[in-house]
């Protein structure tokens, strides 16, 4: 019991600290971005390149900032009988936009019935956010994002596919796919698989993946039915 009471304390006190390593460095961060841009737009044409690059960077370690706090607050969660397809369909606009700018689309497919799932919407939401841009990231201009969702009645357990036609993942590169910091994109943070991937365990869930190379990318979340 001590063991465990030791355990419970150092991960608050990690995600505690991930929060005000969050708040003491994004601040400063937005206000170096803010500057940036105003220099960028006084500067000749050749020159804004430069100050583009900074954005960019400043941008990716914003990004790793809230996705390293999204992974040290892995908190108890409040966890709520939902529906799956309703985060869906909250969640569909903003991927549509997404897609949209990328001049890609994105089709969904609901199973006719699902049963209400315990679960945290807020952390399912950051799951198929993940999960979808790094499809649309795979595919080029005019990809098709698919999201199917089933019930298997006999498994008791719900199933949502993320499915791409894009580059697909080397055989060699599998294993690496859940290691914090693991990227093959020059503006990556590696940790949106470790991210989904402990969200998925917090539900009691799993993923799955299945690519083939030059063709695409289905990663499988499956969860068992509450009680
Ligand atoms: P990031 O997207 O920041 O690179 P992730 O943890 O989300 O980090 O993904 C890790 C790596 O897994 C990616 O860099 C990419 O190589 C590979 N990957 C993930 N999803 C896909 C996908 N749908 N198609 C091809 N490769 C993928
Ligand atoms: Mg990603």
């Amino acid at each position: 019991l001590r063991n465990e009471v030791g355990r419970m304390e150092r991960l608050s006190l990690v995600g505690q600290m991930a929060a005000s390593i969050t708040h003491e460095i994004r601040n400063p961060m937005a206000v170096i971005r803010g500057f940036v841009q105003l220099m960028k737009e006084r500067m000749p044409g050749e020159q804004q390149q430069y100050f583009r690059i900074i954005m960019e960077e400043l941008d990716r370690a914003n990004a790793i900032i809230s996705d390293f706090l999204s992974l040290a607050q892995n908190r108890a969660l409040a966890m709520e009988m939902s529906s799956l397809h309703e985060i869906i369909g909250e969640m569909a606009p903003l991927l549509d936009a997404d897609a949209n700018m990328r001049g890609q689309s994105i089709e969904v497919e609901l199973c006719d019935y699902i049963p209400p799932l315990m679960l945290n919407s807020k952390e399912i939401k950051q799951l198929l956010l993940n999960l979808a841009r790094n499809g649309m990231e795979a595919m080029g201009d005019k990809g098709v994002l698919r999201m199917k969702t089933e019930y298997v009645q006999e498994k008791e357990r719900i199933e949502l596919r993320i499915q791409d036609h894009g580059v697909g993942i080397p055989q060699e590169q599998m294993q690496h796919l859940f290691e914090p910091f693991y990227t093959t994109k020059t503006r990556g943070t590696g940790l949106g698989l470790p991210l989904c991937l402990s969200i998925a365990e917090r539900h009691n869930g799993k993923i799955e993946v299945e690519s083939k190379e030059g063709e695409g990318t289905t990663f499988i979340v499956s969860f068992n039915r509450s009680a």
